[in-house]
This record gives C-alpha cells, structure tokens and sequence, in this order.
C-alpha cells in the first residue's frame, strides 16, 4: 500500500518534471495552515518530510510570503508556533505593499505559469480547488501523519497535451533538457505520460516535439510493404523500351516526345506512299 502511494506520487513529480520544466532543488512555498499541520503531526523536520514526499535527490527549499507571514500573527497566541517556525523560511518576495490573504497573495505569486515552478503546501481546500484550474501547479497537503502530493487535475493534464503544439516550437536547449529528462527516465517511462487518459511514455513526447516519430514510423513501414512508386511503374503497358519511366514528369515528355516522332514517322510514310 505505501509502495503505491510512493509511486504514485513520483508520477505526480515526473508530470511536473516533464511537461512543465520542475527541477531539483524544488521550491516548496508554504502557507500558514500548512506550517500548522507540520508542528501539529510533529511532521519535522519539514524539509526531510518533503524531500522524501517528492522522491527529490536534494533537499527542497521551503518558500513563505510576507503575508503568509503578517496572516500567521494575527491568529495570535495559537499559532505562535507555526508563526515562529515559519519566519525560519524563506520569504519570497510578494508585490503586496499592504499585505493580502495568504490565498491571494499565492494566487498571484503564482500568476497563469507558475514561473517559479513552486510546489504550494496548504491545507486550504478552496486554495487547493483555484490551483487545479491552473497548469503546472503541483499542490501538496497533509491528513493526519501522511503528506500527499495532488494528482494533476484534469485541465492540467489537458494543458499539457495542448502544449505539445508548443513543443513543436521549442528551442534547441528546451530541447536539450527534455531529451535528458527522457535518458533519466527510460527505465520507467510509463510513469511520465503527460496526457492523462491517453499517457504516453515521455519518449514519444520527445520524439513528437522533435517530428521524429512521424518519420520512424514511416520508415518500418515502407519496408514491409512494396513501395508505391514501384507499383504505379508497373500500371502503364510499357508499349517500348524507352516508355518504361514511370509517371514522373520526365518520363510523361519524354513519352510525349516518343508519340510525336512515331506520328511524325507515320506521316512521312504515308506521305512517301501517296508520292
Ligand atoms: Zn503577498
């Protein structure tokens, strides 16, 4: 049981690895109830509970807002801990002169591309509701002693597979990186699908992006069967030796050529016969 949920999440992280550009060290932006739940589970410390949740290689940083920070202290007394514990963090910075809600202060941190690629940790169900209509937005929360990573939702998963026409653009190192996501990650491709229903295995996402699977495809086919150049040759009934050139257009004047001779040596013929 924990095996899959284990691999489970990794899937969760290859998606946001493959098809939106994640890349360790991770940044893992907090918020206050999240900080909460940590110190309540006794879930610490923190960075090695996350590390593990998102199978990382380098411990994640942990990222906090300014008002994440000025919503904690005015919860007072009961969240004094959390308050203390999350001024340890990072503070990203915010535009936010008169501090907001920590939900909107997230909403637009992460604006319509997560440029940062930020992992939100929260346990705000409504927070966690807005970030599924977002792409590249991997949501992480806590139940009970467990951290869980959210599956992309369903419009995440369609933006991806609307991106690979994007893809088709991309530049030579974009390029570069996601052949090298695809070398590190052949043994287990099936786990990176970025196309939800119809995942497929990041290769073929590489091989899209580049037009290479079209031609590869083509190229085991025409060896099974006849080439239909040669198998249009054989339609015409080769009337002379010089007529055998197929339909190319070459072949079509050189044909127009032999008639006009031929009609040209009948006429001769028929015209010496009347003399
Ligand atoms: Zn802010």
């Amino acid at each position: 049981m924990r095996l899959k949920k284990r691999s489970k999440h990794r899937k969760a992280v290859k998606f946001y690895a493959t098809c939106f550009g994640f890349r360790e060290p991770y940044k893992v932006l907090v918020d206050g109830t999240f900080v909460h739940h940590l110190l309540t589970h006794r879930l610490l410390p923190a960075d090695d509970a996350l590390r593990g949740l998102l199978s990382a290689s380098r411990t994640p940083a942990l990222f906090t807002s300014k008002c994440v920070l000025a919503e904690l202290r005015r919860l007072g007394k009961t969240h004094a801990e959390s308050f203390d514990a999350a001024q340890m963090l990072n503070v990203t910075k915010c535009e936010h002169d008169k501090v907001v809600s920590a939900v909107n202060c997230f909403i637009s941190l992460i604006g319509d591309k997560n440029p940062e690629h930020f992992f939100i940790a929260t346990q705000d169900a409504d927070l966690r509701e807005k970030l599924r209509e977002i792409p590249g937005v991997p949501v992480i929360y806590g139940l009970k002693n467990s951290l869980f990573i959210e599956q992309p939702s369903v419009q995440q998963r369609k933006f991806a597979q609307l991106d690979e026409e994007k893809r088709l653009n991309m530049d030579v190192s974009e390029y570069k990186k996601l052949l090298k996501a695809a070398s590190e990650g052949k043994l287990d491709a099936s786990e990176q699908g970025c196309g939800g229903e119809h995942e497929r295995p990041i290769n073929s996402l590489v091989k899209n992006a580049l037009g290479v699977a079209g031609k590869s495809k083509f190229k085991r086919n025409r060896s099974k069967g006849p080439n239909p150049l040669s198998c249009k040759k054989k339609k015409p009934k080769p009337q002379s030796g010089t007529l055998n050139q197929g339909a190319t257009p070459d072949g079509e004047a050189k044909r127009k050529r032999v008639r006009k001779r031929k009609r040209d040596k009948k006429d001769n013929k028929q015209a010496e016969t009347v003399s």
